[in-house]
């Protein structure tokens, strides 16, 4: 099955690439792959939405499956914040180094229970027929009380710490980090539907 998969983020398409090679036969290409370069004006104020305009910036495709993801990081002490504006805090051109040194500085003397965060993901389906669905997952965590570790993953994974595994988001090797991550939680969901003939 062909999927376009509407998002300009490469980190992003990697792990998406992974997940769905997990999953089954599907051939996943980009939008630079699929020759569509639509305007998405990412303004919705939930993931929901925003994972809707992206899909329905696309549209429907005769010969494929259209999905998008919207995603970011809510951490508690920010209430919630920066959400759906994760990839815009402090500015879309500003490195990672940059904002996960802020966010540390941000909330130094807080204790570990004070540094609750999540990842959340949610995808959104578009048929050719135009019908849509929504799948949503997240992953549960902390924000690292030393300094960022791991070089793996991208964006907030290096002060992203999981209690379960005991190592920050970006020490986690590809496939441990799609196991238990808000993108692969809420893609396997997307995918067990597919295949459970639950949507078509
Ligand atoms: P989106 O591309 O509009 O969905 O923005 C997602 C943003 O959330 C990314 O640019 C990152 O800032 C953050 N984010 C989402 N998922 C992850 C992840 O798995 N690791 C690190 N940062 C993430």
């Amino acid at each position: 099955m062909k999927i376009i998969f509407a998002t300009a983020n490469e980190g992003k398409m990697r792990e998406i690439r992974r997940i769905a090679d997990a999953c089954g036969n599907y051939y996943v290409c980009s939008l630079k792959e699929a020759g569509i370069m639509p305007e998405i004006n990412e303004n919705g104020t939930s993931f929901e939405e925003n994972a809707l305009i992206k899909v329905r910036a696309v549209g429907p495709q005769e010969d494929a499956l259209v999905m998008a993801d919207d995603s970011g990081i809510e951490i508690d002490a920010f209430q919630g914040a920066p959400g759906v504006y994760s990839a815009r805090f402090m500015g879309e051109d500003t490195s990672y180094t940059v904002k996960n040194r802020a966010i540390l500085d941000r909330m130094q003397g807080l204790t570990a229970e004070e540094r609750g965060a999540r990842y959340r993901c949610v995808i959104a389906l578009l048929f050719p027929d135009g019908t849509e669905r929504v799948f949503e997952d997240c992953m549960e965590g902390r924000i690292t009380e030393g300094e960022p570790r791991g070089e793996g993953g991208f964006g907030y994974d290096p002060i992203f710490y999981v209690p379960e595994a005991n190592k920050t988001a970006a020490e986690l090797t590809d496939s441990e980090k799609d196991a238990v991550s808000h993108r692969g939680k809420a893609l396997r969901k997307a995918f067990l539907a597919l295949q459970t003939g639950e949507i078509s």
